[in-house]
């Protein structure tokens, strides 16, 4: 596929998933990676704990390594809490917060968001500042509205392009099989994308905004050739090579 934009960016959401066993599936992937010219970076964002282990499993591979979710502060007494600085030392490059299932499991606000996608950039690491309406909201015609409350709520202020990187992820539309249409999906990123331009001014332009929601290789080639797409944060789809290979080869 011809990139448009920024070079988009396939990004592999683990969740609580994984174990040593499976440590074979990023492994795979790099082999079936290694001689394969993409258009686009991947990455693999595993539990923590599995992070070092990932990281040496990809060693030599262009897959890069991103975290789950992280504290806002950079240490301190936050028991069972991690910082941004510590995914950094593992290896990390990017940093996912704000993610549905943070903010309804966790009561994770967008000035909470906002407080983590700080400590991500100042660590100098990527936040990907996941936003996405509910179904309720989607069925009452809010869409618009509340992404663009949730994009002004949980955008640090000082965000810049290269440490930024925004996942529109509709919650209705995750592990549920079910995506909005291309029409929607190319609504809600232009809207993304004019809100960054007000916020950010020029370097809005240079924002990633991945979709995320049931993307599969099935459905992948619509979703990234919209306009305003640039990459994929893929849940279910990223835990087996095979189906996460059918993603990113979009790109190829
Ligand atoms: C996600 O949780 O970020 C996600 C997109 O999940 P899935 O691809 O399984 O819908």
């Amino acid at each position: 596929m011809a990139s448009k934009g920024p070079r988009p960016l396939v990004a592999g959401n683990w969740k609580m998933n994984g174990s040593l066993a499976m440590l074979r599936e990023p492994r795979l992937l790099a082999a079936m990676l290694k001689d394969v010219r993409l258009k686009a970076d991947v990455m693999v964002c595993p539990p923590a704990i599995l992070i070092r282990r990932v990281k040496s499993v990809l060693k030599g591979s262009k897959i890069k390594v991103g975290g789950q979710d992280c504290h806002w502060n950079a240490a301190g007494a936050h028991t069972g809490d991690i910082s941004a600085d510590m995914l950094k030392e593992a290896g990390c490059t990017a940093v996912i917060v704000g993610h549905s299932e943070r903010r309804a499991n966790h009561g994770e606000t967008d000035e909470i968001v906002a407080r983590k996608a700080r400590a991500v950039q100042k660590a100098g690491l990527k936040a990907i500042i996941c936003i996405g309406e509910t179904l309720e909201e989607r069925k009452a015609g809010k869409t618009l509205d509340v992404v663009a409350r949730q994009i002004k709520g949980s955008l640090p202020h000082e965000s810049a392009a290269s440490d930024t990187v925004i996942a529109y992820e509709p919650v209705w539309a995750i592990g549920t099989g079910l995506t909005p249409t291309t029409a929607e999906v190319a609504e809600v990123h232009a809207l993304i994308r004019n809100e960054l331009g007000g916020l950010m001014s020029n370097d809005g332009a240079g924002v990633r905004i991945l979709y995320g929601g049931s993307v599969k290789p099935s459905n992948a080639g619509d979703l990234m050739s919209l306009p305003n797409v640039n990459g994929a944060l893929v849940g279910g789809a990223s835990l087996k090579a095979a189906d996460f290979l059918g993603i990113i080869k979009v790109f190829a």
